[in-house]
């Protein structure tokens, strides 16, 4: 089997990984340059949408925000997981919040604005605090607002209205500030006879709008809130692949943030922690394979490296550490890596993670300080 994935990094590189034992060849396509990449190497290995396709049993997608063309073209060979729709949902907030709607799914009250008097509209309904989001093109916290008072809102305006015009049918998404307790998110798959399979949960901090640590959690009954959502979503879109809904935890009450149509940072620590990693269990489903078991095999927290390509010598002695580079060229607050630590709930990822706050540069390793301040208290 050979796999195109839509996109050249670091998600068709563990893709590529992953499908390694089970004989699944990928290749990648970088959308920009339009060259077909070797997703280990980086090497190129042809040019043009028409040969990746003509190279490809399956081709499948590690970022939504691909051109329509791209996705329509594809979409005509007949071989594209999931589908453009489950894609395009992804990279538009609009089509996102139409979808949650239609799948009853609850998400935070929202208004989309095109012109000035919609988002008058929108503080009617929606009130201050409010959060504003492009309608395309974000990611990692970009293209987002807060208004938090209401003399905020003329400049609040000047700049969604620059940011409307910038882009071919761009709009904003406002939404109401969710006073959420913490951030989680389910990582599952939807094989081709509709069988899902999803993880334990996972724990996510951000900072600066950056995921910064993932780690899985057992919460039985926010699992099957999040489960139950999961299933009505991924039925919705007749899904197939492995897909990430995040969430908003309100005092036990879920709320989807958003939807990730395929393998997600927060499902990263499957590598160590689960039976079957995501991206494996991607691959299995996209070509018509059995799910692998998404059992946790081990405790594991996931830790992002950000802007650093290199790390002290002792995080490699740390025994139950994993790091995963990605063979990126080194820019700040770029998603460099990552590193699984994984425990035998003993307390002990809880005593490597301080271990490592030791080692680790908080720049490049946002979270550290807040295990600092937890170890300290
Ligand atoms: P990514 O693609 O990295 O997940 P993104 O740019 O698509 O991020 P969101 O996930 O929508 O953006 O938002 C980024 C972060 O901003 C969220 O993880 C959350 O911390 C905060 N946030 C988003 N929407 C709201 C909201 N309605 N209320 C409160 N906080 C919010
Ligand atoms: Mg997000």
């Amino acid at each position: 089997m050979q796999v195109l994935v839509l996109g050249a990094g670091q998600l068709a590189r563990m893709m590529s990984l992953a499908g390694a034992p089970l004989d699944i060849k990928v290749i990648a396509y970088d959308v920009g340059s339009e060259e077909i990449i070797h997703p280990l190497t980086q090497e190129k290995i042809g040019k043009g949408l028409a040969n990746a396709i003509e190279k490809a049993d399956v081709i499948s997608a590690e970022f939504e925000h691909i051109p329509h063309p791209i996705l329509d073209e594809c979409q005509e060979s007949g071989k594209l997981l999931p589908s453009p729709e489950a894609i395009k949902c992804g990279g538009d907030r609009r089509m996102e919040k139409a979808l949650l709607d239609k799948a009853k799914v609850r998400s935070a009250k929202y208004h989309v604005i095109q012109t000035k008097e919609d988002f008058t509209q929108a503080l009617e309904q929606i009130g201050i605090p409010m959060v504003l989001k492009s309608a395309l093109g974000g990611y990692d916290g970009k293209g987002q607002w807060r208004l938090k008072s209401h003399d905020q809102i003329e400049s609040a305006w000047q700049e969604m209205k620059i940011c409307i015009e910038s882009t071919n049918d761009q709009a904003i998404v406002a939404e109401e500030f969710v006073p959420f307790n913490r951030e989680v998110s389910l990582v599952g798959a939807r094989a081709k006879d509709g069988t899902i399979k999803v993880y334990p949960l996972a724990e996510n901090i951000h900072t600066e709008g950056v995921l910064s640590i993932s780690t899985a959690i057992a919460d039985n009954e926010l699992q099957q809130q999040a489960e139950t959502m999961f299933t009505a979503v991924a039925n919705q879109l007749d899904y197939i692949g492995v897909l990430a809904l995040e969430f908003f935890d309100l005092d036990g009450t879920l709320l989807v943030n958003e939807i990730a149509p395929r393998v997600h940072n927060s499902g990263h620590w499957t590598q160590q922690g689960a039976e079957t990693c995501q991206f494996e269990n991607h691959l299995r489903a996209v070509c018509g394979m059995p799910l692998g078991s998404t059992k946790l095999v081990r405790e594991t927290s996931m830790i992002n490296i950000l802007g650093e390509d290199s790390l002290p010598s002792e995080v490699f002695e740390l025994s139950g550490c994993h790091v995963h580079w990605y063979g990126k060229e080194k820019r700040a607050g770029r998603k460099m890596g990552h590193i699984n630590v994984c425990g035998d709930y003993t307390g002990e990822l809880q005593r490597k993670l301080a271990n490592l706050s030791n080692l680790l540069d908080s720049s490049a390793f946002p979270a550290v300080q807040q295990w600092r301040d937890k170890a300290s208290n």
